[in-house]
């Protein structure tokens, strides 16, 4: 009988050394705030940046934010206040505006993370163009809307108060539409501070019920595949409807392609976006802040959930 309590007794420290090792590792390998969490503390946000932006971007003095206008040179003021405002640091500068050779600036804030050899960029240009026999464009889905949505993003992630694992990197970028200049200025200059990185594109979304694109095939690199399916999971969590596609997208993640870097856009279907933007169709009515909210939510959970990963 003595020996079968020995045995027992024994088997009892086992179990609960089994169990303290398991629940101890089970801590460490939590994420530091589950999704629910994360959820409640996004909704908690206590003013709407998303619609916040997209009124003011969208208002007649930017007039469109045209390069070389009055117009895109205060809406480039705009945005260093908000980069201030929101609480981002500034990057390699004594200014949130980084201006270069075109006597345009881009705007550049950071949260700094743990491991600072290696940054998440998060882009989206702030300048406008229309079309040929158009008078005016608000430039409401080209591209406040992505403006909105990586400013939602900062927002997220000061909001958590956690250090990222990574440095994360907002960039609204000058002279998209006159040859993607600003971010072909911009990105010889990061690439040479960290030793590695990826962008996150945002150009042209909020849409309701438009799909969002995803490119799934090697077409652009096994890298950016992964990213790209990666990114799906979550988006597909949060049921925003997607479609694949193959082609390469003509905005700012160009620059970052051609330097060899991975680059993800993120954008809604060419196809019935390219009837709307650079013309006078393109305003803030047709824009579903819900939507872009829901985008920026996505992408800030990606982020995290990631855990620094470089694609
Ligand atoms: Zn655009």
């Amino acid at each position: 009988m003595r020996k079968i309590t020995k045995y027992l007794f024994i088997l009892l420290i086992i179990i609960t050394i089994i169990l303290i090792t398991y629940l101890g590792y089970n801590q460490l390998q939590k994420p530091q705030l589950n999704e629910n969490e994360l959820l409640q503390l996004i909704k908690s946000n206590n003013y709407n940046i998303v619609e916040q932006i997209m009124l003011e971007l969208t208002d007649d003095k930017y007039a469109g934010r045209i390069n070389g206008t009055e117009g895109n040179l205060l809406a480039t003021l705009y945005l260093v206040e908000t980069f201030e405002s929101i609480g981002l640091s500034k990057w390699d500068a004594n200014s949130y505006e980084h201006p270069y050779y075109d006597n345009a600036s881009n705007v550049v804030g950071v949260i700094e993370g743990k491991d600072k050899t290696k940054a998440i960029v998060i882009t989206a240009h702030f300048d406008g163009i229309f079309n040929e026999g158009e008078s005016f464009t608000q430039g409401a889905l080209d591209n406040a809307s992505g403006v909105a949505a990586m400013l939602r993003i900062a927002t997220n992630l000061l909001e958590l108060e956690e250090q990222p694992e990574t440095d994360i990197l907002f960039v609204a970028f000058n002279e998209e539409e006159i040859g993607l200049k600003g971010s072909a200025a911009f990105v010889p200059k990061v690439q040479e501070y960290y030793s590695e990185i990826y962008n996150i594109n945002i150009d042209s979304i909020g849409l309701k019920d438009v799909s969002y694109m995803f490119n799934l095939t090697n077409s652009m690199g096994e890298h950016s595949k992964v990213l790209n399916q990666e990114l799906l999971e979550v988006f597909s969590e949060h049921g925003i409807p997607y479609m694949e596609y193959s082609f390469g997208v003509m905005s700012d993640n160009r620059s970052f392609l051609i330097n060899n870097i991975t680059s993800m856009p993120i954008t809604q279907d060419v196809e019935i976006i390219k009837e709307i933007f650079h013309t006078q169709k393109d305003v803030i009515d047709i824009i579903d802040i819900a939507n872009i909210e829901k985008v920026a939510d996505s992408i800030t959970e990606f982020i995290i959930i990631s855990k620094g990963k470089m694609y």
